[in-house]
């Protein structure tokens, strides 16, 4: 079987069930889907997992996470892996941007949002041959580009299509009796996940309501103006009771 390179335009040889090659004639890295043949980059990781560990313990002692996340966890597990994405260059009203769909599936909806730096991909080698931490592809190429499609890109906008595997540390841990994972790209350190142990609403949710109800309470046994003086009261418990609830959740 041949296929054709898609930088140099040479007709390449292909065993039967061969996905990654490398072109004879220029030396481009190669991916076989069974429908297209397209560009097979790496990006690799610009952080170390201690620094993306750091980025992970930022994360859970921000504002999205339950208090205290950063010191109580434990972290049981840490793997690293090359994960597999569809990369296409598109022309959109005269300008080129870049789209992302994963290629296996991810329960992480950020992958997508991921921005992959140009100037950082490098041709699949044959030093990456066996390495562990590459994942094969799952989604076929038709698929990604049914994605893209339903999401309002036009096959012809599409000017360049490329199998690229971007690095994530993935962090396993474990927060009071319960099991979770963060993922943290190689590259931005952005951290994305799917599930973790929130900031619970409840309190607030008390907290505001109880509030509404005096005012409206107080509005409507009082007259003006000693409601004024009753409001500012009101007001502050309110404000000492929204600190409070911030502090201890
Ligand atoms: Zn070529």
């Amino acid at each position: 079987m041949e296929v054709q390179c898609p930088q140099c335009g040479a007709g390449v040889n292909v065993i039967e069930g061969q996905t990654f090659l490398t072109c004879e004639y220029c030396s481009s890295a190669i991916y076989i889907d069974k429908s297209q043949v397209v560009f097979h980059f790496m990006l690799d990781p610009t952080i170390d997992q201690p620094n993306a560990e750091a980025s992970l313990k930022r994360w859970m002692a921000g504002s999205k996470t339950v208090k205290g996340l950063d010191k109580e966890v434990v972290v049981t597990k840490t793997e690293f892996i090359y994960f597999p994405i569809w990369y296409f260059k598109l022309m959109q009203n005269g300008d080129e941007v870049i789209k992302i769909q994963p290629a296996s599936p991810t329960p992480i909806p950020d992958i997508k949002e991921l921005s992959i730096p140009a100037g950082n991909l490098r041709f699949y080698n044959e030093d990456d041959d066996g390495n562990t931490a590459i994942q094969e592809p799952h989604v076929l190429y038709s698929s990604a580009v049914e994605w893209l499609l339903s999401e309002g890109v036009g096959v012809p906008d599409i000017t360049q299509s490329a199998m690229v595997h971007i690095p994530l540390y993935i962090f396993h841990y474990k927060y009071k009796d319960d099991l979770y994972y963060a993922v943290v790209d190689g590259v931005s350190s952005k951290v994305m996940t799917a599930e973790f142990p929130s900031k619970s609403e409840l309190p607030y949710l008390v907290v505001g309501g109880g509030a509404t109800a005096l005012f409206f309470v107080e509005g409507m046994v009082l007259k003006f103006p000693e409601v004024l003086a009753v409001y500012i009261v009101t007001a502050l418990i309110v404000i000492l009771a929204a600190t409070l609830v911030a502090e201890k959740v």
